[in-house]
């Protein structure tokens, strides 16, 4: 049997939405509570700069201009978390991008909902590979 151990690290944001109303705790707990460690946390507020760098795959949507004034509009929390596979685990417990699509049970579908703006807020980011996990990462906590 393989003794190799493969942890890994997932950067996590709660954005500004998620720290506006009170859901730090809620999102950091559910981590903890399945046994990830948080290795790296701090509140910060993020800039266009900082922004450009960690959206760079989506600088040139139509919806990023709306991203960047969502994710500029208040302090987020940046979290790193470890454990085996977590940025599997993790991505499954954020749900599906647009809250109204995220299963309960998830994060974003049991804490999001559509505030009748046309702007998905969806309190969590999550890294989506172990590539963008170690890309991101250093953005943040650099
Ligand atoms: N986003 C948006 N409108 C869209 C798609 C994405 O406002 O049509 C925002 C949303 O905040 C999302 C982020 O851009 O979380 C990054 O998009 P991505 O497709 O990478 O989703 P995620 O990986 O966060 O689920
Ligand atoms: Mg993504």
């Amino acid at each position: 049997m393989s003794q190799t151990q493969t942890t890994e690290e997932v950067l996590v944001l709660v954005k500004p939405d998620g720290v506006a109303r009170g859901l730090i705790g809620q999102v950091i707990g559910r981590a903890e509570a399945r046994g990830y460690q948080v290795t790296r946390l701090e509140l910060r507020r993020a800039t266009p700069e900082l922004l450009a760098a960690h959206y760079a795959e989506h600088v040139n949507k139509p919806f990023y201009p709306g991203l960047v004034e969502y994710m500029t509009s208040g302090p987020v929390v940046a979290v790193v978390l470890a454990g085996a596979q977590v940025i599997t685990a993790f991505r499954t417990m954020a749900g599906a991008t647009d809250p109204i699509k995220a299963a309960p049970g998830t994060i974003r579908g049991d804490f999001g909902r559509d505030w009748g703006d046309g702007e998905i807020r969806n309190i969590v980011h999550a890294s989506d590979s172990p590539e963008s996990a170690a890309r991101e990462i250093a953005i943040w906590f650099p």
